[in-house]
């Protein structure tokens, strides 16, 4: 069954776009954390970032500053969240990816996203793992 996304792209649901191509669209947001919020979602049917196929991949962040840039320009906000939950325990609701472009004013709530430090060793672990992951 088509993903809530797909059905929008296809027009069975309206959507309110600002941007279509062959591998992207942008709508926005039907229950926005502030006024313009866009999703950026890509035609591909997938849930994962790491599932898009390279073509897709490679215009992601193209697509995705230009969308910053108009979303500055026509909102004046004074900073932009650019947010991805990439799987349901990130909090992910509809699993077909999508870019969330949230305009951001001073004073706004920081998102969180402090952490604790490492305990002795585990950085240096992490970081040779993920170096040899991406030898891989
Ligand atoms: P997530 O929580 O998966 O990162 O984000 C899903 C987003 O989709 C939410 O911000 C939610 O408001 C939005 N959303 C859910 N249903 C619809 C819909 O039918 N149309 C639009 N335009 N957005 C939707």
């Amino acid at each position: 069954m088509p993903s809530l996304f797909s059905r929008i792209i296809a027009g069975e649901i309206p959507g309110a776009f600002v941007y279509r191509s062959p591998r992207w669209v942008a709508f926005l947001d039907i229950n926005p954390v502030a006024p313009g919020h866009i999703l950026l979602v890509p035609v591909q049917e997938a849930g994962l970032i790491m599932q898009l196929d390279g073509p897709t991949l490679a215009e992601m962040g193209p697509i995705m500053a230009a969308l910053d840039q108009g979303l500055r320009r026509v909102t004046q906000c004074d900073a932009v969240s650019i947010l991805i939950r990439d799987g349901a325990a990130a909090g992910q609701e509809v699993p077909h990816v999508h870019i969330h472009l949230i305009p951001r004013r001073q004073g706004d709530a920081p998102h969180q996203f402090k952490g604790d430090r490492y305990s002795d060793g585990a950085m240096e672990f992490y970081r040779q793992a993920l170096e040899q992951a991406m030898r891989t």
